[in-house]
């Protein structure tokens, strides 16, 4: 299983949209492919019509009563999407208290490695949706992944946030004694914006090795395949957000030997 974990310490910048844009492509490559919810906010959860309210199974519940080591007790917590080949490890709101209940326990920060290690027949792909901070959910999501993705939307607030996550990835690599490759993805990019323009030009002049030499533009039709709760391509395969997806995971394909 390859597993990638999409991630950046700053909301609203299309982690959740490049999660479903980029698995469901993996899907149509005919992969079969997980979704993770790892934000207590649970919108990939609530994207497949599911209520992160009202589950009685989630992310959440492995870790404790040491669940994670319960293979049937994961699959029945998975959610069905609009593919067949996509299934959904659902979040609930619960998680927003996992920080206060776990902390200091041994191996918290593993749970999702070891219950993605599970699953490792099932899946050929995992997708992770990760929350925008620092905390047990996220290492978490950077101990278990082998590569990550981090969306950055192109406007000059966006670059504090980026700093920050390079920063924190960099710390988490350090205490976790590894490398983790990463690829920074400029999002919400409208060329009709100077705001636009002059922050991909500085992404490209401090980040140049790690950045994605494209972008994904804004494009309505990712928002409205989110209302219908399907996957972008889904909705219409050719629109400029869904090719740019595709440019996207043919790049992070390359990256993958
Ligand atoms: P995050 O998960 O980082 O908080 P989302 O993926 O939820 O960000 O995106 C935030 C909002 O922007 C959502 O309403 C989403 O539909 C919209 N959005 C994301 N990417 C695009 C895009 N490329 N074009 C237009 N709207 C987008
Ligand atoms: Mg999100």
């Amino acid at each position: 299983m390859k597993i990638w974990s999409i991630s950046n310490q700053k909301g609203g910048v299309g982690k959740t949209t490049s999660v479903v844009s980029l698995g469901g492509l993996l899907a149509a490559q005919g992969h079969r492919v997980l979704l993770v919810d790892l934000d207590p906010h649970g919108s990939l959860t609530s994207y497949f019509g599911q209520d992160p309210d009202g589950l009685d199974r989630s992310l959440y519940h492995l870790f404790f009563e040491q669940r994670w080591r319960n293979v049937d007790y994961i699959r029945d917590t998975l959610k069905p999407t609009s593919l067949d080949n996509v299934a959904m490890l659902p979040a609930t709101t619960s998680l927003a208290t996992l920080e206060r209940q776990v902390s200091g326990q041994d191996g918290m920060g593993l749970v999702l490695a070891r219950s993605l290690a599970q699953l490792w027949d099932d899946y050929d792909y995992a997708l992770l949706d990760t929350p925008p901070i620092l905390g047990v959910l996220l290492v978490n999501a950077l101990a278990a992944c082998q590569q990550l993705v981090i969306p950055t939307q192109t406007e000059h607030l966006a670059l504090k946030g980026l700093e920050r996550m390079v920063h924190t990835l960099k710390m988490v690599m350090k205490s976790q004694k590894r490398e983790l490759p990463y690829t920074i993805v400029p999002t919400l990019f409208d060329r009709r914006t100077s705001a636009s323009l002059t922050s991909l030009k500085e992404m490209r002049r401090t980040y140049q090795g790690s950045l994605w030499d494209e972008a994904i533009p804004v494009d309505t039709r990712l928002r409205d395949a989110s209302h219908q709760g399907i996957f972008p391509h889904q909705l219409d395969a050719e629109t400029r957000g869904v090719r740019a997806y595709r440019h996207l995971l043919s790049h992070l394909h390359k990256g993958e030997s």
